[in-house]
């Protein structure tokens, strides 16, 4: 189990109010959770450079408990997407009443989340600036603005940038590096047009990243 002194500081944050370099949680879930933008495709990703924990004296990684693998399986996810704990259990609950599996349902609303889907069409380098943009009204969904990032998308939605923010430097570098990334199959992006159309809603087998949903389910359901 992760000492309290790991895991303090660690608890409620939400990447905007995360004042230590983020590049420590992906050192301490041992994955790149994609946090920085396009650093994290170059060479100066910190878990490319000094993949242990973070920690002065810490090389190796600990033997974790049963409980310790699901509640790191659960942290992993959280700050992936950049949620606080309140924010992933309200998630959770939601997911808990959809039909179907419930680790499957949360992965799939995680991903359906307005700030999600502006990263996944390339608005943004990354969640924590997709979020930022919805924050600010800079994303619209259906010709409307809105600034709430855990809206959940919907088939047939089109997301959009606003057009007095289309020439934004930032908006577009993250369209360019954007490419490299790709879009999910179950969006298309016009990148002339700053909009991206929601084809399907998105199912766990689009979501690559390696989590192990049911781990999540388990802690919940202690
Ligand atoms: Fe994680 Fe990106 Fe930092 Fe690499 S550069 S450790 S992927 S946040």
């Amino acid at each position: 189990m992760p000492s309290a002194k790991a895991e303090k500081g660690l608890k409620e944050e939400s990447l905007a109010r995360y004042s230590a370099s983020v590049c420590r949680l992906c050192r301490r879930e041992n994955l790149k959770l994609f946090l920085k933008g396009e650093r994290c495709y170059t060479d100066k990703c910190a878990i490319e450079r000094r993949n242990y924990p973070p920690g002065q004296h810490v090389q190796a990684r600990p033997k974790f408990s049963a409980y310790s693998i699901q509640l790191r399986e659960k942290q992993k996810v959280k700050r992936m997407y950049g949620l606080m704990e309140n924010q992933f259990r309200r998630t959770f609950a939601n997911a808990e009443r959809a039909k179907g599996i419930t680790g499957e349902a949360l992965l799939v609303l995680l991903e359906r989340r307005l700030d999600n889907v502006a990263y996944r069409l390339g608005f943004a380098s990354s969640r924590a600036d997709a979020r930022m943009l919805v924050r600010h009204g800079h994303i619209l969904v259906n010709g409307k603005r809105f600034t709430i990032p855990s809206y959940f998308v919907r088939a047939g939605d089109v997301v959009s940038v606003k057009e007095q923010r289309r020439q934004m430097g930032r908006i577009i570098s993250a369209l360019d590096g954007a490419q490299r990334r790709g879009v999910p199959e179950w969006a298309e992006v016009d990148r002339e047009g700053f909009s991206g159309r929601i084809k399907i809603l998105p199912t766990r087998s689009d979501i690559t990243a390696p989590i192990n949903e049911k781990l999540i389910v388990e802690l919940y359901s202690k």
